[in-house]
């Protein structure tokens, strides 16, 4: 060690580990998409010197680190030192969790990002927007304002209408029509501390223009952050295309084994935006890292996020493996006699399919020895509205014997569920009309299984519309825990 004395020698010791971290990161970056999903900043280096030389991420399940010192506790809690220090703060598992995350949502781009991870999607969610809709200390009485498509998650419509918008008095206000620009530029004013898109979004398959939207946003100065959840960095990087910030519900497309709930913020650094301080600006999710969430508590655990990496690792070829099913599945609902739309974006009858075409790529195919160029994919994710109206979707929904009537997505198994009566259920009939989610629509989210066996099932399904029901209700359930029938109804 130098002679240095004091905190400082501490500070010059942890130079040397940032310094290599950024050079593991500087590597990585050369990398392709799957070696980041497979490594992140994980190196034989983090595995040598600072975990005894496990090739798997160590799942740190401990509250807190223990330091040598006082002089080092001093550095570290004052920020100056890399540090874990408490677990809702931070944790190394999360540390690799997160590194991985900013690395694939990046990819492809020369651009630095971070990333915090977070107990659940909406927590990511809500820490993300709450950051930008605190009172402003120069203009106290300003009103607030943000911009949001209305097409997105009904648990994300419920926190912006109920709880931001009535319970806080923050003005939301929703782009109905998110691909007229004219839209977006009137409803954006100095009061707009951020936009907010889901693109494609969860159910409706909604999808815009997002480089217009960002160009539009930053004109004034406002932030654009972006629900990457249905897509995932494998088929788009909104980060790279100039967005500010990701939000990932990595419960989904991105941990298909469905073991736990998970989420992540990830932003590039130096955000613009007219609103919030310059160490918020510069680096975004360290800053949700270290002061708001540390004194919110809405920290991932490590469990969870060492199942999430592990999941992670084959998210390229998942998502192609899905995405080519789902194309299969939508091409036999479309020509279905009691089908009467079919909401999927790979689809060339969608009204939106040029543009989706323009944006949703699988990484890297140009790389792959077997595609060998650019090729589209359009995910796992479709809707479809079934002839006889809610009735009729629900006897079809009912008469599934091997897709599981869930409300989830992402899995590798084939789930399926009816938005107005599930994930949707919330907002009410005048949200949903607004976002175009009709009774009779089932959302389907194909799995891993053989796309014929997923066919056959939806095929005996449709028929059985005309059939008897197929379920008895039992007279126990079999499930414990709470059934209380004011607990609050479960989004997804
Ligand atoms: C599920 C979902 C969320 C919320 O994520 P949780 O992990 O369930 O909290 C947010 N956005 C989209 C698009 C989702 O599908």
């Amino acid at each position: 060690m130098s002679d240095t004395t004091g905190v400082e020698r501490y500070i010059a010791a942890a130079n040397e580990t940032m310094a290599r971290r950024k050079a593991d990161w500087d590597e990585m970056k050369k990398a392709r998409f799957d070696t980041c999903a497979v490594h992140g900043l994980y190196t034989m280096n983090e595995a040598l010197n600072s975990n005894q030389g496990s090739i798997i991420e160590p799942i740190y399940m401990s509250t807190s680190q223990t330091y040598r010192d006082s002089d080092e506790m001093e550095a570290a809690l004052s920020y100056k030192i890399p540090t874990w220090c408490y677990s809702r703060i931070a944790n190394p598992t999360l540390y690799y969790f997160e590194n991985t995350m900013a690395l694939l949502e990046t990819y492809g781009a020369d651009i630095e990002a971070t990333c915090v991870g977070t107990s659940s999607g909406m927590a990511a969610i809500h820490t993300a927007t709450d950051a930008f809709l605190s009172i402003d200390p120069k203009n106290p009485t300003a009103p607030r304002n943000f911009v949001a498509t209305c097409q997105v998650y009904g648990g994300t419509f419920q926190q912006f209408n109920a709880r931001r918008k009535e319970e806080q008095g923050i003005d939301c206000r929703w782009v109905v029509d998110s691909n007229n620009m004219d839209e977006w530029e009137s409803k954006i004013d100095e009061n707009t501390r951020f936009v907010y898109g889901e693109m494609p979004s969860n159910p409706g398959q909604a999808f815009f223009d997002l480089k217009k939207v960002i160009e539009i946003a930053h004109s004034k100065g406002v932030p654009v952050i972006i629900d990457n959840t249905v897509g995932s960095p494998a088929l788009l990087r909104p980060l790279t295309l100039g967005a500010d910030i990701v939000i990932q519900s990595v419960t989904k497309t991105l941990t298909s084994s469905g073991l736990g709930i998970c989420g992540a913020v990830i932003a590039r650094k130096n955000i613009v935006s007219n609103f919030g301080s310059d160490m918020m600006k510069a680096d975004f999710a360290m800053y949700l890292k270290a002061i708001p969430n540390r004194d919110n508590g809405q920290n991932l655990s490590p469990m969870n996020a060492m199942m999430s990496l592990t999941d992670m690792r084959t998210l390229r070829s998942k998502v192609d493996m899905f995405s080519r099913s789902t194309e299969l599945v939508a091409a036999f609902l479309e020509d279905h006699p009691k089908i009467e739309e079919v909401g999927y974006l790979g689809l060339k009858s969608h009204r939106l399919h040029t543009l989706a075409k323009e944006y949703l790529h699988l990484v890297d195919s140009e790389h792959d020895a077997h595609y060998g160029k650019k090729i589209n994919r359009y995910g796992h994710l479709l809707s479809f509205n079934v002839a006889g109206g809610t009735a009729g979707a629900r006897k079809m929904f009912d008469g599934m014997q091997r897709i599981w009537r869930a409300t989830d997505l992402g899995r590798i198994k084939s789930v399926a569920t009816i938005p107005a009566i599930s994930t949707h259920s919330q907002q009410g009939e005048a949200g949903r009309q607004m976002a175009a989610i009709p009774g009779n629509m089932i959302r389907l989210c194909v799995g891993g299984e053989h796309p014929d066996d997923v066919i056959r099932d939806l095929d005996q399904a449709l028929d059985s519309i005309d059939g008897k029901t197929s379920f008895q209700v039992p007279s126990e359930f079999s499930y414990g825990g709470a059934s209380d029938s004011t607990m609050a109804k479960p989004v997804d």
